[in-house]
């Protein structure tokens, strides 16, 4: 294979500093990182080392792309496909490492350069994936692929990229790439007002004033006086509760005043249908009927069949029938708990229907007499250092492999631990980065990301650089982090990920790890499975001063919470999946007005009164103003495959089945890429997955 290298120490650029000193500083990202497992080197890179090295990284791609093109042999495997998985090394090093900074560490000046860098890097994607020279080369290597002798990663790799060439237009006539350009603007200026009116609907234009103190009645403290804060900053008397859930639920949850309630729940549940300036619905139409016609641009039925055909799902049939297999249990579930709800009502005198407004404030009773589960009781057993130790733990009884800490590489804050990961032999996997606490300049939220991917190159792995960014308690006086349930699951979670690009193995970059929406939190949620079963909370969950395991009857309460409201929540969640897909399997244009075509949509599945789709689709935000459209469903696909996955664990009666884990290992997380998701899963499986084992952990059957 054809060793490019690009890290080329001659164009190393030298700044000089404005003080009097006259210091240089070299721009590392101009070198190799001299670096232990040439990790980045955090402690000598700059903010303005950035602009200049994107730059550079950009000039050296479009040279890269420029030599395919221009190259006198005609087009074959290694001087085309090869040679265009490997254009762009610098640029993704530089951008690793910025936009982690940029998620995990920003201040001002990065915000900046990313305001600056972001549209030229679009314009760099665009002239790459728009030049017609590079698709014919690319073109004409896909055409003769099975002359070629490719193995069968090679025939891989080489229909991904003609197929992203395609589904970006690149086979249209040059009329037809115009309408799809003009199509792609439109749909994405539709889409940003679809936010900016979604944004004004929830923010400005409603907020619930309350005047009088009896209407607090059994609203908890904090969430009084978030509320006063509110009432504060937005220049009223008295409390404040707006449309945003924070707020939203715990007065839907706690709120006695059941008029309010209504009142607030009224508010969320119209906005973007009021009527106002900020009316989505003929946006919605619009975005409907445009994306309609982009997908027959493109040669599909409809935009379902454009956006699922990439999927493990493979067709929109395949998503209806397999989330109709959950609504036929989940619907009398939801049933049932309306019952029960119902019943608390009656023997309170309340005298009425229950109605959606009323469901978070019974459900919370409901809560409190079956499954109440007490955070503070919880957190000394979940010390931050044992629940992670906990994890590695696990990994290391399924895979063999060790997480050795290390003080020795660069960090970009002092807090963030790093981890060198060995295989049981003691050979290289890779390096694991943990940045757990919240702080100025950190996003919200936790994810996995990394520095560096795996890929094989000229026969030797490239080992991956993971990091695992979260914003959990921080500890506090003598106390150390502790964490609550959904933070250790969190934790876990994210390590699952991590676990997927630290095992992954390939020769090219666009499919080595590489895997379909559906598919990608499998790895991260099968591992909330080994979190929370008992077996394992046992061997990790100790008290942090005392060494005590964790009492049973805790144990049983967190098995237990994973019960609680789950007919409502499958329901909900089930019922906006079907309308993304119902309206993104319309394949003429949209006839009706989009509140008909909504109620035509839930009447259909005979959604009850008491519980509307967890988006209605004025305020639908996943798909019309976010990647989710035709893809709200993956959530719950992946949640088939971790607890099917998980099951074959715990039939097998051992939580670590070396042999399962070794195939888990191989077919679902190293070889990933290597084929489609569902071969994969079945390689290691054996089987279909099954919506049984997930019906079961959300008692639902
Ligand atoms: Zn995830």
């Amino acid at each position: 294979m054809k060793n490019i290298s690009l890290i080329l120490a001659a164009v190393c650029l030298i700044y000089i500093t404005g003080c009097k000193k006259n210091t240089t500083m070299v721009n590392p990202f101009f070198a190799e990182y001299a670096t232990p497992f040439e990790v980045p080197p955090f402690d000598r890179i700059d903010t303005t080392h950035f602009q200049p090295a994107f730059e550079e990284g950009i000039k050296l791609q479009k040279n890269e792309i420029e030599a395919i093109i221009n190259n006198a042999d005609a087009p074959d495997f290694e001087n085309t496909i090869y040679a265009f998985d490997r254009s762009g090394k610098f640029l993704t090093r530089v951008s690793y490492v910025f936009y982690n900074l940029n998620s995990a560490n920003t201040n001002d000046q990065m915000q900046a350069i990313a305001r600056n860098i972001d549209p030229v890097l679009t314009a760099h994607r665009d002239d790459i994936y728009l030049n017609d020279k590079l698709f014919e080369r690319i073109k004409s290597v896909y055409h003769n692929r099975n002359e070629m002798k490719l193995d069968s990663q090679q025939l891989r790799v080489t229909e991904k990229y003609y197929r992203d060439f395609e589904r970006r237009g690149a086979n249209l006539s040059a009329d037809k790439k115009e309408t799809l350009r003009k199509l792609n603007t439109e749909l994405s200026m539709l889409s940003l007002k679809f936010g900016e009116n979604l944004l004004a609907e929830t923010n400005k234009n409603f907020k619930l004033v309350i005047e009088d103190s009896a209407d607090l009645e059994g609203l908890p403290d904090n969430i009084i006086t978030s509320a006063a804060e509110a009432a504060k900053n937005a220049g009223v008397q008295g409390w404040v509760f707006k449309l945003d859930k924070p707020s939203m639920i715990p007065f839907l949850q706690y709120a006695k005043n059941r008029d309010l309630r209504e009142k607030l729940y009224l508010g969320y549940l119209m906005r973007g249908n009021n009527g106002n300036a900020n009316d989505n619905n003929e946006i919605v139409n619009q975005l409907v009927n445009l994306r309609i016609k982009k997908a027959k641009l493109l040669g599909y039925n409809s935009y379902a069949g454009y956006v699922i055909e990439d999927n493990m799902a493979k067709t929109p049939g395949n998503v209806y029938d397999f989330l109709m297999q959950l609504w036929k249990p989940a619907l009398p579930n939801s049933k049932a708990e309306v019952a029960e709800m119902q019943k608390i009502i009656d023997r309170e005198g309340g005298n009425f229907k229950l109605q959606p407004w009323d469901w978070w404030y019974y459900a919370e009773k409901v809560r409190k007499e079956k499954f109440d589960l007490d955070d503070s009781a919880l957190r000394p057993y979940f010390s931050l250092a044992g629940v992670r130790d906990g994890m590695f733990m696990v990994a290391n009884k399924l895979y063999g492999v060790t997480f050795t800490q290390r003080t020795d590489l660069p960090v970009y804050e002092k807090e963030v631990e790093t981890f060198e990961v060995k295989e049981a032999d003691g050979s290289p996997v890779g390096i694991l980065y943990l940045d757990y606490f919240p702080r100025d300049g950190k996003g919200a939220g936790a994810w996995c990301t990394g520095f560096r991917s795996a890929v094989t190159e000229n026969g030797k792995r490239i080992d991956p650089i993971v990091s695992i960014v979260c914003n959990f308690t921080k500890p506090t006086g003598d106390l150390p982090a502790l964490l609550n349930w959904d933070e250790v699951t969190t934790l876990f979670h994210e390590f699952g990920h991590g676990l997927h690009s630290l095992f992954t193995q390939g020769n090219f970059y666009r499919t080595a790890g590489d895997v379909p929406n559906d598919y990608v939190e499998l790895p991260s949620q099968i591992m909330e499975n080994w979190a929370g079963d008992p077996q394992v909370i046992r061997s990790y969950a100790r008290h942090y001063k005392t060494g005590e395991t964790m009492p049973e009857e805790l144990i049983e309460k967190i098995r237990k919470s994973g019960l609680f409201n789950q007919g409502f929540e499958t329901v909900e969640y089930l019922a906006a999946s079907l309308l993304d897909l119902d309206f993104h399997t319309v394949s003429d244009t949209l006839a009706s007005s989009v509140g008909e075509f909504e109620k035509v949509s839930m009447d259909k599945i005979d959604l009850i009164d008491e519980i509307l789709p967890r988006y209605r689709s004025t305020y639908f935000a996943h798909i019309f103003d976010g990647g989710y459209a035709a893809g709200y469903y993956v959530y719950i696909w992946a949640a088939v495959l971790d607890a099917d996955a998980f099951n074959a664990f715990r039939e097998s009666g051992d939580l670590y089945n070396p042999e399962l884990a070794a195939k888990f290992r191989k077919y679902c997380l190293a070889e990933a890429g290597n084929d489609e998701g569902m071969i994969q899963y079945k390689k290691f499986r054996g089987k279909d997955p099954s919506v049984e084992p997930l019906l079961m952990r959300r008692g639902l059957k």
